[in-house]
């Protein structure tokens, strides 16, 4: 059996526990990945600890440039990456290799870190006197990071981590873990020093010892809301740093002037896409007026006509869900919704095959108080609310207690105008059904979807992974020149 080991201070460490790790699309065990505790968290920890004394005084020229020979790595490692994605996620190879390139991207921003980490200064703020402001690195940095983006959801966080001067311990999700070595190779390859980077495999007790770790300055958390909302708490009380990005249930609204193919195609893509195992995916459509009955129409034509099979098959469109309690899952919130008086236009059920497959599933008729709307499915079910008017539209997804992301689909400027203006949302598409922003912005949602204050990746990444200095300076003056300074609190001359 495939034993999948940390990776501290640049070799295999292994453990004396394990988990199994599986082939969604078989359902078949293929590996067991360790899982750390508290000896290995300490081993970790300490060795990213020891790494930031040199780390943090390497040339912000040289760290760059180890960004871009990482870049370069990720690039020619593509296929690879993606092909570890798939055999323990499940999700296509084409949708894996997506979300490679969008992480590299990040990498990308984080070669220009001299840039961003310029600082500010005021010449002659007093008579002989100059102020000015620089950001340094916190220390060691964690990221506690989901399944569903085995290799895009790290890449959030320690490029620009490091780039910044920091050093980071990684824990992948116990589900997906391979990809992240292969990472940590590439980072060696590209000649960060050991101990930089480190990943520290396991569950929630290595989570939750690592998020706790007195030598752990920042916690990075992308996960479910209710351990965001935990990892937020706990790191917080524990005097850490802390963004926890949590769930989501994401509104697609659709007026009646909108392109329906359009909105079809995009909102199939975005509700079925990884098997509806995204933070942005498409979960909820609302159909304004007139829009509904085609629009419904459409979308069964559509989700009937996605090829399920396996991620490795380069004709499916969708793979597997991650785990057989997944599929158990999406199936009961199926069934409740029917029981609650839900229309189901299209059943995804009852797939063949041993992997842990559910098709397309699309739900009409479904109210606010059903459980199928309310709570985050993370699966390809797709369930339809019909509002009369744009404000009736806008009034339902701010009554939602997440804030991720949302759409409207519209050939109205206006209406889109009042909808970006009004929603309780932290990333918002227009005609665009993810609207996941480009590295150079940042990432994050509101309310429910996100515990702190900071997104993740892009300026407001820099910003959580540094903190800010102010100096005021005065140097002799000629003898005779300098003003005495009296007892009163100084102001400015
Ligand atoms: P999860 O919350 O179960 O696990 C996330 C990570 O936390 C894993 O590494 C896991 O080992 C660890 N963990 C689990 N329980 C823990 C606990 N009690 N204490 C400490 N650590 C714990 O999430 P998941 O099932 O792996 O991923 C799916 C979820 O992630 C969905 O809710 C999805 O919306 C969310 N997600 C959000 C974003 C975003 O940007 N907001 C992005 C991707 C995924």
């Amino acid at each position: 059996m495939r034993s999948i080991q940390h990776r501290i201070g640049g070799v295999p460490v292994g453990g004396s526990t394990a988990a199994a790790v599986h082939d969604p699309a078989t359902g078949q065990q293929t590996g067991e990945v360790v899982l750390g505790r508290h000896a290995e968290v300490d081993a970790a920890v300490g060795s990213a600890a020891r790494a930031f004394a040199a780390w943090s005084e390497v040339s912000l020229t040289r760290r760059a440039r180890i960004m871009f020979a990482l870049r370069d790595l990720l690039e020619r490692h593509e296929d690879e990456l993606a092909r570890l994605i798939t055999a323990e996620h499940g999700k296509v190879l084409d949708d894996a290799r997506g979300e490679v390139v969008r992480g590299r991207e990040v990498v990308e921003f984080a070669c220009g870190i001299p840039q961003m980490l310029k600082g500010e200064y005021s010449d002659q703020v007093s008579s002989g006197v100059d102020a000015f402001s620089f950001r340094q690195p916190l220390g060691v940095c964690a990221g506690i990071v989901p399944f569903n983006f085995p290799v895009m959801v790290p890449l959030w966080m320690h490029p620009i981590a490091i780039a910044c001067g920091n050093t980071f311990v990684l824990k992948p999700s116990e589900r997906v873990p391979s990809a992240s070595n292969l990472v940590a190779e590439l980072y060696a390859e590209a000649g960060l020093p050991d101990g930089v980077f480190n990943v520290l495999h396991g569950d929630r007790d290595t989570a939750d010892a690592l998020i706790t770790h007195p030598d752990v300055a920042a916690v990075s958390f992308v996960g479910s809301t209710p351990v965001a909302r935990h990892v937020h708490e706990a790191a917080s009380a524990a005097g850490k740093r802390v963004q926890a990005l949590g769930g989501a249930k994401n509104h697609a609204v659709v007026l009646p002037d909108a392109d329906l193919d359009l909105a079809a195609d995009q909102i199939t893509a975005a509700a079925y896409g990884s098997a509806g195992q995204r933070c942005m995916a498409i979960s909820v459509a609302v159909a304004v007026g007139e829009a509904a009955d085609p629009l419904i129409e459409r979308l069964a034509g559509r989700a009937r006509a996605i090829t399920v099979g396996p991620g490795a098959d380069p004709a499916s469109e969708m793979g597997p869900l991650i785990s057989a309690a997944a599929r158990d899952r999406v199936t009961r919130h199926v069934e409740a919704a029917e029981r609650d008086g839900a229309k189901l236009v299209v059943d995804g059920r009852g797939l063949a095959g041993p992997g842990f497959f559910v098709g397309p599933c699309l739900l009409d008729a479904v109210t606010t108080g059903m459980p199928a709307y309310q709570e985050e499915i993370f699966g390809p079910v797709l369930v339809v609310l019909r509002a009369e008017t744009l404000d009736e539209a806008i009034a339902l997804v701010n009554a939602n207690p997440y804030g991720n992301g949302t759409a409207v689909f519209t050939s109205s400027g206006e209406a889109a105008r009042r909808f970006q203006r009004a929603v309780h949302v932290g990333m918002i598409g227009v005609n665009v059904p993810i609207p996941v922003p480009m590295a150079f912005y940042s990432f994050g949602g509101w309310k429910a979807s996100l515990f702190g204050d900071t997104h993740v990746h892009g300026p407001e990444g820099v910003r959580f992974y540094t903190r800010a200095k102010a100096v005021t300076s005065r140097w002799p003056e000629p003898a005779g020149q300098a003003e005495t300074s009296g007892m009163a609190f100084p102001t400015a001359r």
